[in-house]
């Protein structure tokens, strides 16, 4: 089982309606490590690359605006198989049909204000960390109650 880091975005819906403490405190009592984690205005340009998946979608300049409409929260999380747990916690994309329990289950009425961004597999993992921090800012601390969130065999 590896550990693995995945990039989260708590996207300005989140950020205006007050809800980046609870929802980094979800992470943090999961046993998720925060191995770094700052505020960033998102620009046109970040946008086209991190959604490059959609930019043929009618809704790709509605999302980008609504993308930039104020600072986003910007976090690395680490733990076992961390991709899979935060996309779970994530919850499906239209907020209506997400899970209750899971986040956007608890906080999302929509399909675009849906409150977070988690990487949806490895590669897309490495590739939006690297886009959203420098190696300097990703902090390697040691959890010191690894011990107690693991068995050795899972760890
Ligand atoms: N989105 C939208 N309308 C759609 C599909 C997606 O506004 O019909 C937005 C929504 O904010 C979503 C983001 O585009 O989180 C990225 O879409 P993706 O399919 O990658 O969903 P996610 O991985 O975020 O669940
Ligand atoms: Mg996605």
């Amino acid at each position: 089982m590896a550990l693995e880091k995945t990039l989260v975005l708590l996207k300005p819906s989140a950020v205006q309606r007050a809800l980046i403490g609870e929802i980094i405190s979800i992470f943090e009592k999961k046993g998720l490590r925060i191995a770094a984690l700052k505020m960033i205005q998102l620009d046109d340009e970040m946008l086209s690359e991190h959604y490059a998946h959609l930019a043929d979608k009618p809704f790709f300049q509605r999302l980008k605006d609504s993308m930039t409409a104020a600072p986003v929260v910007a976090m690395v999380l680490e733990g076992v198989e961390a991709i899979n747990v935060v996309r779970t916690m994530t919850g499906a994309t239209n907020g209506r049909n997400a899970f209750p329990g899971t986040i956007r289950g608890i906080y999302s009425m929509s399909k675009q204000e849906n409150i977070i961004h988690a990487s949806d597999g490895l590669r897309s993992a490495i590739m939006e960390i690297k886009r959203f921090f420098k190696d300097e800012e990703i902090y390697e601390w040691k959890q010191t109650c690894f011990p107690l969130l693991y068995s050795e065999e899972e760890a």
